[in-house]
């Protein structure tokens, strides 16, 4: 059987591809090109790997944050409640209540108590 190594290289993403792991291995010893693409993969791939936790630690970070986000909505939607109440109380107050009516003001007024205008 031929040895996969000794064959011309077809560049490094076809060997790498189509070779098995032994004879690519072998490959590399023998090819430059590939030795040198193979040592930039690894670099990227060593990368990678020192950022996973990394991006693990993010996504754990953002989850607490969600977290957060979630309680103090939760308690903001307790606590306005009541404040919508005070609001309403409020509105009562000032604009039902306080407001001095079209009559009041000195305008004049139809049999409804409405603004008469001639
Ligand atoms: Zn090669």
């Amino acid at each position: 059987m031929e040895n996969q190594s000794e064959k011309k290289c077809n560049g490094y993403e076809a060997m790498f591809t189509f070779l098995s792991e032994e004879d690519f291995k072998e490959h590399l010893k023998v090819c430059e090109d590939c030795a040198k693409e193979h040592a930039r993969m690894e670099k990227v791939s060593a990368l990678i790997q020192e950022a996973k936790p990394y991006i693990k630690e993010k996504k754990k970070n953002f989850r607490v944050l969600v977290t957060a986000a979630a309680f103090f909505v939760a308690v903001f939607a307790t606590l306005s409640v009541p404040l919508c109440m005070v609001g309403v109380d409020m509105y009562d107050n000032m604009v039902a209540q306080n407001t001095p009516s079209v009559e009041e003001l000195g305008l004049p007024v139809d049999e409804y108590g409405l603004l008469y205008i001639e």
